[in-house]
This record gives structure tokens, C-alpha cells and sequence, in this order.
């Protein structure tokens, strides 16, 4: 019998702890936090009248011209100068994820990412064999002085970063951490891979000009979506990148997948490119507004004595600190016995020994009766966990 041999990579693939939860979450009667699901409540309506036969066809592995344009006129806008040559239609912006990973890492490779950091991009950056190096969350960004020094000891190969409202911990960096940060990726040369998928889901005022916007010459690479704003089915995201990487990614995705559905770029298309486009972003923005400060109010009541967080200024999520120690694995399986579900805190933290205590809590999903009901059984099952 010849045994099945597997790559050396594979000893490196992690479960992922969302994925299992969210199984679980399917249940009749469950209040969920567990996930980052958009509400189905504020999506668009999937018409597909008049889709042109010849998206039947194969189509080019950068994508499609008129959406690519888009993209890169909408870039422009927000400070980064970008040419549509520049952008590549990838298959959500975890394929720009996965398509970085496969570019630069290898075993031992260094890469500096925020902790927390989102988990399926750790998940991703592991089974590449990355070393991580972390860098704490402050709510105004990173420590650019102490990022600094990281860069000059390990040289990473990139720094990952997601300075709008980022998962799990709704941090939106600040505009003078941005300026600064970009101010040293200029000096050292330091690559930057900007994640921003939340960036449209904003609910008070801040800066929100992507951080490579602020780049004067060092190179980057920069992950859109329309998950949060579209229709996250049809799998729609991108990646632009400095002219002298883009080319290597467009030959990884063509070994990857060929290209994206034509279909979805289509519609995307269509749908960002109507008139309607703009209102829809404030009606998005005015509904998940609202759910927030539903559960920022019944946070309030019943976490207050047991745990801090800060008020998310835009994304899906209440990032929250117990006051004491303890597994929020545990809490997870006694609360789930009693249908309500959040996603603890451990696997954001690509840590040997990660923090403990801390739990993420999505906020778009739930309706708001189910919102308060949830967050008082939970602050109830903690309190009786802690003390
Ligand atoms: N990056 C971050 C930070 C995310 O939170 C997510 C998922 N919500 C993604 C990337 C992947 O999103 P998608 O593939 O749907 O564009």
C-alpha cells in the first residue's frame, strides 16, 4: 500500500473556531454574536434581468474592465492614486489574503501583524508557515516607535494591518498613528498589506483615508471588499497593489482560480455604479447605527461591573475585556446550552500564551429584542462564571 503523503504545510492547518461556532449557531432558536454575517434585512436585492450571454464565457484573470476602472477611481478619491491596471478582481478579499500568503511566505518567514488580529487571516499566514510578530492594539492604532524597532530587528516580509474599525477590536486608527506609520514604511521601505473591509460601515466621524493613501513610495498592497456593502455570496473583493507586485499576483491567480465569477462583477458592478449606491451606504450605515447602540446601552446594564470595552466607531463588533481572567472558551459552552453564542477571544491572538478574557460580540445580525435578551443572559452567565 503506498500512504497517502500530505504537503509539510498540512501539519500547520488549524480548524477554525468561527466555522465550528457558526455550525452550532444554525440552531432554531439561537441568539447569535458568534459571527460577522451582514443582516440579510439591509442587503440588496439579488435581480439578475439582462445578464449579457457572453459573461457565459471565460473571462480575463484580472477581472472586469468596468469594475476594475471603478475601483480605481474610487481609490483615487480616497488618496491612493491608482490605476485600473493596478486592481485585480479576487474572490472575496480572503483570496487577496490567501494570495499574499502564497507570494511571500514561507517556513520562518517574519510578519508582523496587530494583536488581535483577524482570524482567518492568521489561520492563512500559519499554514504558510509564517513567524509572527505582534504589536498590540491601543484604541488611537499601533505603536509606531515600537513597530518601528520590530521592523529594524526582524525586516518582515510585510506588515498586515486593518486600521479601519478592525476585527475583532473595532480599533480605527487615528490620522496622525496613519501619518506616522506611513511616514516609517516611506523610510524603512517596509511593505504594507491593508485590509479594509468595514471601511464603508462607518457610524461616527473619523479618518477613514486608506493608510497606503498616506505612502509617498513604499510599496503596498490593499484588500477591498463588497461582502459588507453587497452581497457576500457572490464573493466579490480585490486587491491593488504598486505596480512592480501586481503582475505576480495576477499570475497566482490565474493558477489559483483562472478568474472570478464574471456574473458577480456584473452585478457588483451594476449595483455600485447606480444612483441609488450612495443612499444605500447611509441607509446601511443609519441600521447598523442603530443595533450598535442597542447593544452599547445593554452592555451598560449588565457588563458594566464585569468587563470594558471601548464604543466601536464603525464594523460589526463590541471587542470586550472582562474584568477577570477567566476562558471565555468555557462561558461559550455553558451559554450555548442556553442558546446565545459569541466568539471568545483566544484565536484572534496569534500568541503561544494569548490573553484571556476577552470575547467579540457582532452586533448586525440579531434583532434588538434579541439583542438585549442575549446580553442579559450572557452578562448573568459571567457573573455567575466570575464570582
Ligand atoms: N478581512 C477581514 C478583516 C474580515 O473581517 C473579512 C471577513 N469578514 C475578510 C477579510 C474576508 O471577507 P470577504 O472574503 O468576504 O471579502
Amino acid at each position: 500500500m503506498n500512504p497517502i503523503k500530505f504537503s509539510s504545510r498540512i501539519n500547520r492547518l488549524t480548524g477554525s473556531l468561527i466555522r465550528e461556532t457558526l455550525a452550532l449557531t444554525q440552531k432554531p432558536g439561537m441568539i447569535s454574536f458568534a459571527g460577522g454575517l451582514p443582516s440579510e434585512e439591509v442587503m440588496p436585492r439579488l435581480a439578475m434581468q439582462n445578464v449579457p450571454q457572453s459573461l457565459g464565457q471565460y473571462g480575463m484573470t484580472e477581472g472586469e474592465p468596468e469594475l476594475r476602472a471603478f475601483i480605481a477611481h474610487r481609490l483615487t478619491a480616497l488618496g491612493r492614486r491608482c490605476k485600473p491596471e493596478q486592481v485585480l478582481i479576487t474572490s472575496g478579499s480572503q483570496q487577496g489574503i490567501d494570495l499574499v500568503s502564497k507570494l511571500f511566505i514561507d517556513p520562518g518567514t517574519p510578519v508582523v501583524i496587530e494583536a488581535p488580529s483577524y482570524l482567518a487571516a492568521i489561520q492563512s499566514f500559519r499554514l504558510f508557515g509564517a513567524d509572527f510578530i505582534l504589536h498590540p492594539l491601543s484604541q488611537e492604532g499601533i505603536d509606531s516607535e515600537q513597530w518601528l524597532s520590530s521592523i529594524l530587528r526582524y525586516q518582515p516580509a510585510f506588515s498586515y494591518l486593518i486600521p479601519t474599525f478592525q476585527n475583532p477590536s473595532g480599533v480605527c486608527y487615528n490620522r496622525t498613528e496613519r501619518e506616522s506609520l506611513a511616514e516609517i514604511f516611506d523610510r524603512t521601505g517596509g511593505l504594507l498589506v491593508e485590509d479594509e473591509p468595514y471601511r464603508e460601515l462607518a457610524y461616527d466621524v473619523v479618518d477613514r483615508h486608506p493608510l497606503c493613501g498616506y505612502l509617498q513610495k513604499a510599496p503596498w498592497i490593499y484588500l477591498g471588499s463588497f461582502s459588507k456593502t453587497g452581497l457576500p455570496g457572490l464573493r466579490i473583493g480585490y486587491l491593488a497593489a504598486s505596480e512592480d507586485l501586481f503582475p505576480l499576483f495576477v499570475r497566482l491567480k490565474q493558477s489559483a482560480d483562472l478568474h472570478t465569477s464574471r456574473i458577480g462583477q456584473w452585478w457588483t458592478h451594476q449595483f455600485i455604479s447606480s444612483a441609488d449606491y450612495p443612499a444605500h451606504l447611509d441607509r446601511l450605515s443609519a441600521y447598523y447605527r442603530h443595533k450598535r447602540d442597542i447593544m452599547g446601552e445593554a452592555l451598560k446594564s449588565h457588563f458594566g461591573d464585569i468587563a470594558r470595552w471601548d464604543t466601536p466607531k464603525g464594523g460589526l463588533f463590541f471587542w470586550i475585556r472582562l474584568n477577570q481572567s477567566v476562558d471565555t472558551r468555557e462561558i461559550l459552552k455553558r451559554v450555548l446550552e442556553k442558546n446565545v453564542a459569541f466568539m471568545p477571544g483566544k484565536p484572534f491572538f496569534a500568541a503561544d500564551d494569548p490573553p484571556q478574557g476577552f470575547l467579540r460580540l457582532n452586533f448586525s445580525r440579531s434583532f434588538p429584542f434579541e439583542i438585549e435578551k442575549g446580553i442579559a443572559l450572557l452578562g448573568q452567565m459571567i457573573r455567575q462564571q466570575v464570582q
